[in-house]
């Protein structure tokens, strides 16, 4: 159940039936020269939409923009602050819950970890000023990385590598820039000390092996992350708040 598709009356008669919701969310960010920047919203969306058709589930709009740093000095990167991911966050929770939706899964395509960590801590807040919701928060990224073996062939692999190309070529093959697949590629850092110049660091924004995409290898990772998901909420909906 796609909820920016449905009108007030459809949602009122699926609230009936159903209380669970997926609440994708992404980021702009550079993703090489290859990726467009909503990947982890593309990303996040289509896996929440293909567990709907496995299980009852409400599908809230994406969210495209997310904290982001690391990448903050390519072009077209666009970040919000983790403040405010974190009031966002809630502010979509409470509301969410107003409606009379009981479990909420906050389900990342952006990996990280200052964004996971205001996304955690927003799910925290409300949990006391609403007792009876379940919350969840999902990382794309660790759900494959525990289930990928065989599949994903890049040790390391994370960022617009071989899994979000292969993601990519089976959401949306359109938007993959396949005569520009970059060569693996590594990224650097200057921590602990904090570079202003990030992009000095990470000029490719490939953390991965492109070339070793393929649609299939996208087509069974969607199929993992939708299972995963699908399963949460069957467990969600059995589980007893506290
Ligand atoms: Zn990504």
């Amino acid at each position: 159940m796609i909820l920016e598709e449905m009108t007030t009356v459809e949602v009122e008669a699926a609230l009936a039936k159903c209380r669970s919701v997926i609440v994708p969310l992404g980021v702009m960010e550079a993703h090489g020269p290859h990726l467009p920047l909503a990947t982890d919203t593309i990303q996040a969306y289509d896996a929440a939409r293909r567990a709907a058709q496995l299980v009852d589930v409400f599908v809230a709009p994406p969210v495209p923009y997310g904290y982001c740093r690391s990448l903050s000095g390519h072009p077209g990167t666009i970040a919000i602050s983790a403040e405010t991911v974190r009031s966002l966050t809630r502010d979509l929770l409470a509301s969410l819950y107003s409606q009379g939706f009981r479990n909420l899964i906050l389900y990342s395509g952006h990996a990280s970890a200052l964004q996971m960590a205001a996304l955690e801590e927003a799910a925290e807040a409300v949990l006391p000023s609403c007792p009876e919701a379940n919350v969840a928060v999902v990382l794309e990224y660790d759900v494959l990385r525990k289930r990928m073996a065989g599949i994903i062939e890049t040790p390391g692999d994370m960022h617009a590598g071989e899994i979000e190309t292969s993601r990519l070529l089976a959401i949306r093959p359109e938007l993959v820039r396949r005569d520009r697949l970059p060569p693996a590629s590594d990224r650097e850092s200057a921590r602990p000390i904090l570079a202003r110049d990030v992009k000095r660091y990470w000029p490719s924004s490939v953390l991965g092996d492109p070339r070793k995409s393929s649609e299939e290898k996208g087509r069974r990772l969607g199929q993992i992350v939708a299972e995963y998901l699908a399963e949460l909420v069957q467990r969600m909906e059995q589980w007893q708040p506290h």
